[in-house]
């Protein structure tokens, strides 16, 4: 039975698996200094069409909180959403490793970040009894499954930027927002005005590890050591970047999430048409996000289906997959049509 409580249900997809296994011959170099991960930092310098600095880290939430800690000092404040991943799901970690940078959580509709509530946060105090806001930080896809279409990452960096601001990216699910916009990874980045992006490898087909991408190759000054402070630098590195070579290659990464786009897709029409529910946010990513009565909500369970229902009363969060199959999301849809009768 396949499950959408989370993309991490999945494994790994056959492209990053047959990269492991292709990685594992004779002795390498350890520590990052092996072919492969100088490959993947290539690699990944093509696909942005950028001279970026590259790390790996074994999960989202090291990602985030180095990527962040890098960005601040302990005094200065990071604006984020107030479903934001940093602020909800990662225990302190980015206040943590910054050594105490508070996140200053702002609202906006469906998940994202706006530049009229960043600029009422940088706004709210200058005084030296405030935090000062340093950076703003976007999640793409968002936690509600949408995704921030180029001007908008554009309209928040410019602000930011012109504030001392630096803009960080959680893109955990940055390929899915690549598949739904169609854009060019340096689009919704760099050229938008992203400084670094943490761009997930785990929730895309990866075994384990997120890379982070310095567009601003001056802010990862040190970030190596940073990385191994906080146990992050993997000593047998090629297993974590070797994975990376398998999906990047001829756009499986791509197709994966757009896969997954596809079965969230499918998932929501087939929703729609069920009395009783109703979507809490559109479906541009993976994600489908839906209001239904609690005795539907239980009787799922009772069939053994595995969902997370924290965004607010009655709303469930089913999420897809590279792996997910159609035929599931069609059992899903079955059981939601026969307890909603
Ligand atoms: C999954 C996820 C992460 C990373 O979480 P880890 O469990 O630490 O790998 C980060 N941001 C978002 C939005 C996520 O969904």
């Amino acid at each position: 039975m396949q499950h959408f409580a989370s993309d991490n249900y999945a494994g790994i997809c056959p492209e990053a698996l047959d990269a492991l296994i292709a990685a594992n011959v004779g002795h390498a170099p350890a520590y990052g200094d092996d072919e492969w991960t100088h490959r993947v930092s290539d690699r990944l310098r093509e696909l942005f069409a950028a001279d970026c600095d590259v790390y790996f880290a074994f999960n989202g939430t090291a990602a985030n909180s180095l990527a962040l800690a890098s960005l601040c000092q302990s005094y200065h404040s990071v604006v984020c959403h107030e479903l934001a991943h940093v602020d909800t799901d990662e225990c302190g970690g980015p206040e943590f490793f910054s050594n105490g940078s508070k996140l200053l959580p702002a609202q906006g509709e469906n998940g994202k970040l706006t530049p009229d509530a960043l600029r009422e946060v940088i706004a709210r105090r200058s005084d030296i009894h405030y935090p000062k806001p340093r950076v703003a930080t976007l999640t793409q896809a968002t936690e509600v499954g949408t995704v921030y279409r180029p001007d908008e990452i554009a309209a928040i960096a410019e602000l930011a930027h012109a504030h001392g601001l630096r803009v960080h990216m959680d893109g955990a699910r940055f390929a899915n927002a690549v598949a739904s916009l169609g854009a060019s990874p340096a689009d919704i980045t760099w050229r938008a005005g992203v400084d670094v992006l943490c761009f997930g490898g785990t929730k895309m087909g990866l075994p384990v590890g997120e890379a982070v991408v310095f567009f601003d190759r001056a802010l990862s000054e040190d970030f190596a050591w940073r990385c191994k402070q906080a146990g992050q630098l993997a000593s047998k590195m090629r297993f974590l970047s070797a994975p990376w070579l398998g999906l990047l290659a001829d756009g499986a990464w791509l197709r994966h999430a757009a896969h997954a786009n596809a079965m969230a897709r499918r998932l929501a029409d087939g929703l729609a048409a069920i009395s009783g529910a109703h979507l809490l946010f559109p479906v541009e990513a993976n994600g489908v996000f839906a209001e239904l009565p609690p005795a539907v909500l239980d009787g799922l369970r009772a069939r053994g289906w595995r969902f997370y229902t924290f965004i607010g009363a009655g709303g469930a969060r089913f999420m897809c997959a590279w792996d997910t199959q159609p035929e599931s999301v069609d059992a899903l849809l079955a059981d939601l049509r026969a307890l909603a009768a």
